[in-house]
């Protein structure tokens, strides 16, 4: 937000130069280009937290790993993910959708019964969602609530926006919800069709340090097919083993309550 604060204070500073001498427009224009670039940049990277606070990674000093799942629940891919996790006696956090999480509620059942934490990541994966109105945003977020709230009785508090986008109106409403904001420090791009198991795992392991929060998927976009993490997984968990990391979900590694 600092970082925001800076853009804003240089955009005053040049428009206040503006008044005693008259630039060539194109400098007005470089300026303005790059005013949207910046903010552009703020939407798109959500470490930046330009806009709001943002969780992207964990400070608490011990040796414990985020492992986060988006674009759930899809029944078979997100049950592997359970198995794997359980055969490992890792915990994760599952950030799902509103339109997958109605016609699977069971499977957020399993999901909560297992002990992992279920945030929210808005209704259909609406990829512009951070530049709708802000009522469009809010009503898009409540229905992955409630759809989770009525799956599993609770309220969850976490949300990572689709794509991670966050703008300063994904920002009022998270605020205004009460929710806090989820980001990432390494994502396997699994989420992509012609990734492979191999990819995903070495991009993984590269970001794979005490207070990673690490996004993969348990279910793709919108096609039934199976991410390419969802076969990592194993190997991702047993390298998490081999370097003495544990995997927690986001709660746990914040100690706070993972609900409302
Ligand atoms: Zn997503």
């Amino acid at each position: 937000m600092l970082f925001f604060g800076l853009t804003l204070l240089v955009a005053a500073m040049a428009s206040a130069l503006m008044l005693f001498v008259t630039p060539p427009i194109w400098i007005g224009l470089a300026l303005l280009f790059g005013y949207v670039a910046v903010i552009l940049a703020g939407v798109m990277i959500p470490r930046l937290a330009m806009f709001a606070p943002v969780i992207w990674r964990v400070r608490n000093g011990r040796s414990e790993v985020v492992l986060t799942f988006d674009d759930g629940p899809q029944p078979e891919s997100t049950r592997k993910v359970l198995a794997t996790l359980n055969r490992f006696g890792a915990h994760a956090t599952f950030f799902v959708l509103a339109s997958k999480a109605l016609a699977a509620p069971e499977v957020l059942r399993e999901i909560a019964a297992a002990g992992h934490e279920i945030g929210v990541h808005g209704d259909r994966h609406d990829r512009l969602l951070s530049f709708r109105h802000p009522d469009r945003i809010a009503s898009d977020v409540e229905r992955a609530q409630g759809a989770v709230a009525a799956a599993t009785g609770q309220q969850p508090r976490l949300f990572r926006p689709p794509m991670g986008h966050i703008s300063p109106r994904t920002a009022l409403v998270a605020g205004r919800l009460g929710l806090t904001l989820v980001g990432w420090s390494v994502r396997g791009r699994d989420g992509l069709s012609r990734t492979t198991a191999a990819a995903v795992l070495s991009r993984v392991v590269a970001g794979l340090r005490p207070g990673a929060i690490v996004l993969l998927h348990d279910a793709s976009e919108r096609s039934p097919r199976e991410p390419a993490g969802v076969a990592a997984l194993p190997a991702i968990l047993e390298e998490t083993r081999r370097r003495g990391l544990r995997c927690v979900s986001l709660s746990q590694a914040l100690a706070q309550e993972p609900w409302q």
